[in-house]
């Protein structure tokens, strides 16, 4: 048993340190003696995304989402949106969910037209969405309750069909009106939460590695790990956002 992660886009989206999500799957997978291979996908590398379990995309800023629509129109989106139809797990954090969707225009108007691999739409604002936030994951998402941190000019509406990710608890999420975080299609789960969200919330951290595991081998139960820090971290966040 091991799984291939991709990190793509490392050199341009990792903002608030999401790539620390990747050393947290990593070292949870590690701690229960599954191997792992992350593979880094910068920019131009022209690496395929064939043969990888899970992929990795972080958040950025309008300029950085901007350098990635030359490749994704010369054949990655198409890629993306493949492996996504064929199952493969996808964590994506803020720019890198909003880019899973059909378009994104920001709030100076400029218009950049995404994968598509999610019906969903993303509109710019002045006014930012920042901020510490909660969530609850809906059940096929795992359920769990999720402490994070937001900050997006971005809103984001999902399209008739398309399932949240969960519900916000506290704070914005995806547009700050219509309480819903993120999406979970097939199995992509996108939020907007930075943090990295995953060391305070190995509940979720779970979910979505044992979601690649058992597309891979039919059934994964991971055992449990001593998670006393991480839900400590973990209460502590969302009781301060009660
Ligand atoms: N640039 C996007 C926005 O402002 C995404 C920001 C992010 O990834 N934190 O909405």
């Amino acid at each position: 048993m091991e799984l291939k992660i991709c990190h793509m886009y490392p050199d341009i989206l990792n903002l608030y340190g999401d790539r620390g999500n990747v050393t947290c799957m990593v070292k949870r997978l590690q701690w229960r003696n599954i191997p792992v291979d992350v593979q880094r996908m910068p920019l131009g590398t022209g690496k395929s995304l064939n043969g990888f379990d899970l992929v990795f995309i972080g958040g950025g800023q309008d300029f950085e989402q901007q350098l990635l629509l030359d490749e994704l129109k010369h054949g990655k989106a198409k890629e993306i949106k493949a492996a996504v139809e064929d199952g493969v797990t996808f964590l994506t954090i803020c720019g890198g969910f909003q880019l899973l969707g059909n378009y994104y225009k920001n709030s100076q108007g400029r218009c950049m037209d995404f994968v598509g691999a999610i019906d969903m739409y993303t509109q710019g604002d002045k006014e930012r969405l920042i901020g510490n936030y909660k969530f609850q994951c809906c059940p096929e998402a795992g359920g769990s309750v999720v402490a994070g941190f937001e900050n997006h000019s971005g809103k984001t509406y999902l399209g008739n069909g398309v399932s949240p990710l969960g519900k916000v608890l506290k704070g914005f999420g995806n547009n700050g009106s219509d309480g819903t975080e993120g999406a979970h299609y097939k199995n992509v789960f996108g939020t907007y939460s930075h943090g990295p969200v995953l060391p305070k919330n190995p509940e979720f951290c779970d979910f979505i590695l044992e979601t690649a595991l058992r597309r891979k081998y039919g059934t994964a139960q991971l055992a449990p790990l001593d998670d006393r820090a991480e839900l400590s971290a973990h209460d502590e966040m969302c009781r301060k956002l009660d």
